[in-house]
């Protein structure tokens, strides 16, 4: 049984899912206005490496992320550059994929826009208003949050508590709210801002009714899972939960979230610090597989420091996984190790270990240790070789760690792919095939995903 930590329950329980062998996840997306951090990154792989190894596991997971394509600092950006704001949505859209790729993160099974369910969001404001629970000010629509009963469930912190401790002067505000907690369904736009209409004024819905609309409208009421980063627990979190309290609406059953992303003096890594680290950085400097590489052998709850040490070890360790997959590619007998069948043993071991709140960290103790164990069986020529090769194989697989040697794409591979999927767009299969070939006879392993055509060198 697969168990996790659930932030509002604060206990490791069992996953239990609304339909048997079904998971629905939500995942708060990026908001598109800059490049991708590293807390971006880390959220991305934590949740890649749940999701992977529970289909792995046999269970299908819908994994729905959201972008948010519109929000005051996309606003400001495109004012301050006096560019057009979908302009900029689309070009940091475009980047946060293709970091996504790089780092191996599976494309969301669903990604809704914001600005496509603007109509959604009214109608839930809307009810919200009719419910006698919010409110219009001079400057937007509010939810009141002592109309909720047990507002800072998540944040384990009653409403007292949150004034009594002087708050974040962002979260609480001023002005014409009835309570300092009181937060923004919708906003009203100024002159020249994007907005679209509701009945109490011309404007943009706020971030947390966003998620909640989208979150409820793919996955339905009582869906399964809510994650995202512990900076989102509160407010973010807290302020969608309070909506579908308000709104008589069940909503996730289970929250998860990581920790944070801290440089080397403990600091947290965040826009607003201005001292953060790109992932494409990272991305360009490093073998792409070395953050998650940290990541793995990191709790997905403890704070993480990116450094150069940990960086370094995890290349080195990558490197030592990837001698091993060459050394015992011709090592076992037949030297086929995809057919052998993996060591039941050592995967019943690796699931005890992921069950327990996807405890990585051991797991990857466990990776390297049956890696050991197999060097030593190859050494000595014995038969139980070739299951342990092959239990390290699935292991690493089912949490997204492709092993073998990295070799740049070079540009004539590159077009001869891209040229490949444009075949099969258009349904010539003749030409796709004759591409595949051409890829195949200069050495590429070629693997269709669903991002497109992925070239690898065994
Ligand atoms: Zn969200």
């Amino acid at each position: 049984m697969f168990a996790l930590y659930d932030t509002l329950t604060r206990e490791v329980k069992p996953l239990a899912m609304r339909e048997k062998g079904k998971l629905g996840i939500y995942l708060c997306g990026p908001t598109v206005y800059g490049p991708p951090h590293l807390g971006h990154g880390r959220a991305t792989i934590v949740y890649d490496v749940l999701r992977r190894y529970l289909e792995w596991r046999g269970i299908e997971v819908r994994l729905v992320s959201n972008i948010t394509d519109i929000d005051d600092r996309i606003i400001e950006r495109a004012n301050r550059e006096g560019r057009p704001w979908q302009d900029i949505t689309h070009k940091c859209e475009s980047v946060w994929f293709e970091a996504m790729g790089r780092l191996g993160v599976q494309q969301p099974t669903d990604i809704p826009h914001a600005t496509e369910y603007v109509q959604q969001m009214v109608e839930m404001i809307g009810t919200l208003v009719e419910r006698g629970v919010a409110y219009a000010t001079s400057d937007g629509v509010y939810l009141s949050v002592e109309s909720v009963p047990d507002y800072g469930a998540l944040a384990h912190q009653s409403l007292d508590e949150m004034l009594a401790g002087g708050g974040d002067r962002e979260v609480l505000g001023a002005g014409e709210k009835r309570h300092p907690a009181d937060f923004a369904l919708w906003k009203f736009s100024k002159p020249g801002e994007p907005s679209w209409q509701s009945p109490w004024g011309g404007g943009r819905p706020g971030w947390h009714s966003e998620c909640v609309v989208m979150s409820l409208e793919l996955l339905g009421d009582g869906f399964d899972l809510h994650c995202g980063g512990a900076d989102l627990r509160f407010p973010h979190h807290e302020n969608e939960r309070a909506q579908s309290v308000a709104l008589g609406r069940s909503f996730a059953r289970h929250w998860m979230h990581n920790g944070f992303v801290v440089d080397a003096e403990g600091e947290k890594m965040s826009k607003s610090l201005g001292n953060v680290t790109n992932l494409l950085d990272l991305l360009d400097h490093y073998d792409a597989r070395a953050y998650r590489m940290l990541l793995l052998q990191t709790h997905y709850r403890s704070p993480v420091k990116v450094g150069q040490d940990n960086i370094d070890a995890s290349v080195k360790a990558l490197a030592g996984l990837d001698a091993f997959a060459a050394r015992s590619r011709g090592a076992v007998v037949g030297g086929d190790t995809s057919t052998a069948m993996a060591d039941a043993e050592v995967l019943a071991r690796f699931v005890e270990l992921m069950n327990n709140d996807l405890d990585t960290p051991n797991a990857m103790a466990h990776i390297f240790d049956t890696v050991r164990r197999a060097n030593t069986a190859i050494d000595s020529g014995d038969a139980a070789a070739a299951g342990l090769v092959a239990a390290v194989h699935e292991m690493c697989g089912a949490v997204g760690l492709t092993l073998g040697a990295i070799v740049a794409v070079d540009d004539d591979a590159q077009a001869k792919a891209a040229a490949l999927d444009a075949a099969r767009a258009a349904k010539d299969f003749a030409k796709a095939d004759a591409l595949r070939n051409e890829l195949q006879n200069a050495g590429w392993i070629v693997e269709t995903t669903k991002a497109g055509t992925a070239l690898r060198r065994a």
